[in-house]
């Protein structure tokens, strides 16, 4: 009962995406746009907190400027847009 990735590609292309998500299709996602090692990584910061991104606390993640960004679950940071 997975939502299609390429749908969810799609979405992502035009809007951010929230964590509406189940873990699985995140990793799916992430997984189709090359991110889930960098995620893993810890590559990633919070746009807001500048805190290290996991795979347990992606809060949202969006396009700008063709760039990946990410946003940490806590409440401040997804409210923050
Ligand atoms: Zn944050």
């Amino acid at each position: 009962m997975r939502k299609s990735i390429k749908y969810i590609k799609h979405l992502f292309s035009r809007s951010k995406i929230q964590k509406a998500v189940y873990d699985e299709d995140l990793i799916s996602l992430l997984e189709s746009l090359s991110l889930l090692d960098s995620v893993k990584a810890g590559y990633y910061k919070c746009e807001e907190c500048n805190c290290k991104i996991t795979i347990e606390n992606i809060g949202s993640l969006f396009k700008r400027k063709n760039e990946i960004k990410f946003k940490c679950n806590k409440i401040d940071c997804m409210n923050n847009q």
